[in-house]
């Protein structure tokens, strides 16, 4: 793809999303699947220079799944490692602005 803006939107979206609806108490299961998906991303996104530089990251900062609220702080840091990088301003990264932006703030399409 040649849209990084695009991509990187779409992904953030996803993955912002998948933390605000991740368990409150994940089983292990759940939270290996949520390291697994990290993982991947570092190896699987198609900015090669944009994946190197999140392996590296997540390296130094290893995800926290143990929680929701973990996942998705720990994600909101992740994306201000590259807000910062790219010169975009941070948000702030608390549990109650996260869920607003990405679980509550929308019409719930998934949870019938
Ligand atoms: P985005 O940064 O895509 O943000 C989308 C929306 O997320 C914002 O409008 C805001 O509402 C919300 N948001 C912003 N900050 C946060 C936060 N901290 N927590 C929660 N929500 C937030 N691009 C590069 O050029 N170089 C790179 O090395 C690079 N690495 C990337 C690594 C990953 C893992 C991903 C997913 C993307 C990467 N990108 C990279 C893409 C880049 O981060 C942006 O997605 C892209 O530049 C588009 O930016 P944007 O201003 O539209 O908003």
């Amino acid at each position: 793809p040649c849209d990084r803006e695009e991509l990187g939107r779409s992904s953030w979206s996803l993955l912002h999303t998948i933390a605000a609806y991740y368990p409150v108490q994940p089983s292990e299961q759940q939270q290996q699947h949520a390291r697994n998906l990290v993982e991947s991303m570092a190896i699987l996104y198609p900015c090669e220079h944009c994946a190197e530089d999140f392996a590296k990251t997540i390296k130094q900062h290893p995800p926290r799944v143990e929680s929701q609220e973990k996942f998705s702080v720990w994600m909101c840091e992740q994306h201000n490692m590259v807000n910062e990088k790219l010169g975009k301003p941070s948000l702030k990264c608390q549990l109650p602005l996260l869920l607003k932006r990405w679980r509550t703030g929308h019409k719930d399409c998934w949870e019938d």
